[in-house]
């Protein structure tokens, strides 16, 4: 399905198809926290290859700093895109995995599907301050999540097949990005994919 998002005062907008629309995922980490601004991060997954971008002179990109105790800060290499009019975040790029988009929810502007209470999962919960609550209901993880949103999405049979029409696919215009300056030479292990999907940090 379409996922159309935007920024708070307007001046970013973007669009991107999505195979994996369910907003099921609620990470407790402090990137995720902070950046979003609420209590938990939830990003969606598209394709990048669809991605349209209007207001692209307003993007701004950020690189999370990962913090682990004991270890010495590293710069995430995922590109976090936010507006720098509004500092609205938008979503995130990544290299290493890049077939996707990962939007992060609270900017679609598209009404999402909503997945059944009890299939939601609710990671990092290991970072989370007392103060946010988490429901009962769902499946609980200290740390990264051993699904991906993919995995999540075809296991409930709520995959969103055949978003794009083939023709429409090959003309749509990418969003200029920065260009990948080192891509993997292998495809990333499963395991690595689905920290990706999961946390991004
Ligand atoms: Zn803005
Ligand atoms: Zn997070």
């Amino acid at each position: 399905m379409l996922l159309e998002g935007s920024c708070q005062c307007g001046k970013v907008q973007f669009s991107v198809e999505s195979e994996t629309p369910y907003p099921f995922m609620n990470c407790y980490c402090s990137i995720c926290r902070k950046l979003s601004g609420g209590p938990y991060g939830c990003n969606l997954m598209g394709k990048r290859e669809t991605l349209k971008v209007k207001g692209e002179k307003y993007l701004r990109e950020y690189h999370a700093r990962v913090r682990t105790p004991g270890e010495k800060v590293r710069i995430s290499e995922g590109q976090r895109f936010f507006c720098g009019e509004c500092g609205s975040h938008l979503y995130l790029l990544d290299d290493r995995w890049d077939y996707g988009v990962w939007p992060n929810a609270a900017a679609i502007d598209t009404p999402l599907p909503v997945p059944p209470e009890d299939t939601r999962v609710h990671i990092m919960l290991a970072y989370k301050p007392d103060w946010v609550p988490v429901p009962e209901t769902g499946r609980h993880c200290r740390e990264y999540p051993d699904i991906s949103i993919a995995d999540w999405h075809e296991h409930h049979g709520l995959t969103v097949r055949g978003a794009v029409p083939p023709k429409k696919r090959a003309t749509a215009k990418p969003a200029a990005t920065k260009p990948a300056k080192q891509r993997a030479a292998t495809k990333p292990a499963k395991r690595a994919s689905s920290r990706k999907s999961a946390a991004r940090a």
